[in-house]
């Protein structure tokens, strides 16, 4: 669908891939019982008044529940942002998406675009049928950001702040501002249709030239994530070395510490070749690396460093990727 008649017009496009914000329910009272994932983008569009100075165009990329988020979808998300950030009449991108994985789904295409345009990834907390449909206002905010002059970089728009695809993440299960910057904070604020910066747009750098390589890779890397807690035990580890897993980031206690059980045998994974990451559990915060460190650590929450290890193990077995 495309609300613009000229083709070859400036234009802002919107790609749909389901979620929340397209989910309908059996009734307007109960916002859990519900599908994700239902109506198309066009539909979502219409429910919103035209406010961007440009056309807006549409297309539906997916239609699914982002929990079940796959690389399939993945792949063609970022090669038809790709495509469209080299379009100059393309002033900007909004991908609207399920909640669950949205935060996964920035910091993918932060690592791999170039993206020296907006694109603006945003969601909603309640399905489109409920009583208090968040869908409409925020994706009328994304498109006021994917507008905005100057603008730049992977960025998620949700109940009225602009968040960078680095920083944020889902830290609520069922309010409607679903999501922080932890101590980096929000890029800025929608307010009445206006963007309100607090810091500078951070544009994408080091995109761009791995995901035509990337893209070619038939079975991206095998990366888990565990976590250490209270009792834990190294039989999981044992078991997915077994298995064949390429990497595992492990989400510990506090600044990366791991049960003693656990650690001794992500040692022992590591020394098999298999690569192992710390993160930490908490949900703020960076884990702070330290010279007597076994393990290494990543500033990143755990599904975000997952993704980037996935990146460097791609980039290390092909070295048109750039890894290092
Ligand atoms: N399960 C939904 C999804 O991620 C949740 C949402 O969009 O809020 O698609």
């Amino acid at each position: 669908m495309s609300t613009a008649p000229n083709p070859g017009a400036a234009c802002i496009m919107v790609l749909g891939t389901g979620g929340t914000i397209a989910g309908t329910g059996a009734s307007a009272a109960s916002p859990l019982d519900y599908r994700a994932g239902v109506l198309p983008v066009t539909q979502l569009l219409s429910s919103i008044p035209s406010m961007a100075s440009l056309p807006v165009r549409a297309e539906q990329l997916a239609q699914i529940d982002s929990k079940d988020m796959s690389a399939a979808v993945w792949r063609s998300l970022a090669t038809r942002c790709a495509e469209l950030l080299t379009q100059p009449q393309v002033r900007g991108i909004v991908v609207t998406h399920g909640t669950d994985t949205v935060e996964e789904t920035a910091f993918l295409l932060h690592q791999l675009l170039a993206a020296d345009k907006p694109v603006v990834l945003t969601c909603a907390m309640r399905p489109a049928t409920d009583l208090g449909s968040d869908g409409p206002q925020n994706l009328a905010d994304a498109i006021a950001v994917a507008n905005t002059p100057g603008a730049a970089g992977v960025l998620l728009v949700c109940s009225g702040r602009i968040h960078d695809a680095v920083h944020a993440s889902k830290v609520h299960h069922y309010r409607l501002d679903a999501f922080d910057s932890g101590d980096a904070g929000p890029v800025g604020f929608v307010e009445d249709g206006r963007v309100r910066l607090v810091r500078p747009w951070r544009s994408a750098g080091a995109g761009g030239c791995r995901l035509p390589a990337l893209l070619e890779v038939a079975q991206w890397p095998w990366v888990e994530i565990l976590t250490s807690h209270a009792c834990a035990t190294g039989t999981a580890v044992h078991l997915l070395c077994a298995a064949g897993v390429a990497g595992i980031v492990v989400a510990g206690t506090g600044n990366g510490s791991l049960h003693a059980e656990l650690e001794a045998a992500l040692l022992h994974a590591q020394a098999l070749g298999i690569r192992v990451v710390r993160s930490s559990r908490c949900g703020a915060g960076r884990v702070l690396p330290g010279t007597a460190d076994r393990l290494p650590a990543s500033p990143l929450n755990a599904v975000k460093a997952r993704i980037a290890l996935q990146l460097e193990l791609l980039a290390a077995g092909d070295d048109r990727l750039g890894g290092s």
